[in-house]
């Protein structure tokens, strides 16, 4: 990683309007925790979003798209690049029209998903309410493949739009050049995704709101409180990663400000003066802790992204 100084990024943030430089992540993630992106911006259209990442290619600086950063653990010492969030046009929900017996709605990859949601409930298109209560951008929710009650964003996803920045191009990719797994989308790193095209079922907006609100409920019942960003591992096959965990006599157990959450396991909850570090130490402790009484590794399922952008494997 190229390190540079405070002065270089003040003078590369007078290059563009948008870019704003020694911006605090933690208010802009779940978990509250994260250093400073050395550089910001939000692009609310195509033409910002290229040109803000060519200048971070033309200066060799790591960029790394953020959006509701409720899956995501910042580091303690930051971003030494740039963090992307996307407004303005991004945030754009529309219908585009019948394909079949399905319904096509685009929405923008920074459009939160309980705004998607409400578009869906007000024009009763069904199909993701059991996505009703999960945090973040439509967006995050295709990268992750997010899922609840049975749903996954992936089921319904037609096609994606994204803007590559290696290679400066603008790409559709069809339901068959997509690989969804569980909570994954087989991605190329750095690529931007702009909108999604989901396929929808109609139905009443009562029908729709029912089954929302039934969702909320489940969620409410099973959601720990505080701070955090929602399940920490992946279950694993057969199982439960917080089955495990808490098998494994970890629940409540605390590093600094870090917990295990009592009501479940696999959440690791900021008591609200928590550092990533002590999150992410806590995360490997009960990785190894699994392991070496059950022999089953767990796979993180939040992003743990590294001082240069990178997600730890
Ligand atoms: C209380 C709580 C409950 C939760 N419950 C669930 C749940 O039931 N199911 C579930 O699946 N998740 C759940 N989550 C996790 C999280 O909300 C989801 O994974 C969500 O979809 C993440 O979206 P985001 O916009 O916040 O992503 P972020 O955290 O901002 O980003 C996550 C990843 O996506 C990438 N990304 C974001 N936007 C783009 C883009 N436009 N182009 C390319 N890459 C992008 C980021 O670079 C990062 O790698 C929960 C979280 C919390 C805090």
């Amino acid at each position: 990683m190229r390190l540079r100084d405070g002065a270089y990024y003040k003078d590369l943030a007078q290059k563009d309007p948008l870019l704003e430089s020694g911006k605090a992540l933690a208010p802009m993630t779940t978990f509250r925790l994260g250093g400073e992106a050395r550089l910001f911006a939000e692009a609310g259209d195509l033409e910002a979003l290229r040109r803000l990442a060519l200048l971070a290619r033309a200066e060799e600086i790591p960029s790394f798209v953020l959006g509701g950063g409720s899956d995501t653990l910042f580091d303690d010492l930051g971003l030494e690049g740039l963090a992307l969030k996307l407004g303005g046009d991004f945030r754009k929900i529309e219908l585009l029209g019948a394909a079949g017996d399905a319904v096509v709605a685009r929405a923008g990859a920074g459009a939160s998903l309980a705004g998607l949601l409400e578009s869906a409930r007000a024009w009763g298109l069904a199909g993701l309410e059991g996505l009703a209560g999960v945090p973040g951008t439509v967006g995050g929710a295709a990268r992750g493949n997010a899922g609840a009650a049975g749903v996954s964003l992936g089921d319904r996803v037609l096609a994606l739009e994204a803007y590559f920045p290696d290679g400066d191009r603008r790409e559709t990719w069809g339901r068959e050049k997509l690989r969804f797994g569980y909570r994954e989308l087989s991605w190329t790193e750095g690529a931007v995704i702009l909108s999604v095209d989901l396929g929808l079922t109609r139905s009443a907006p009562d029908k729709v709101e029912a089954k929302m609100a039934a969702a909320l409920q489940l969620r409410r019942e099973k959601t720990p409180l505080g701070l955090s960003a929602g399940s920490v591992f992946k279950n694993p096959p057969g199982d439960f990663a917080g089955r495990l965990v808490e098998e494994a006599g970890l629940k409540g157990y605390r590093l600094g400000g870090a917990v295990v959450s009592e009501r479940h396991a696999n959440v690791i909850v900021n008591r609200g003066d928590a550092s990533a570090s002590e999150v992410r130490a806590l995360v490997a402790f009960v990785k190894f802790t699994v392991f070496k009484r059950r022999a089953v590794e767990l796979v993180p399922e939040i992003r743990l992204v590294t001082r240069e952008g990178r997600l730890y494997p």
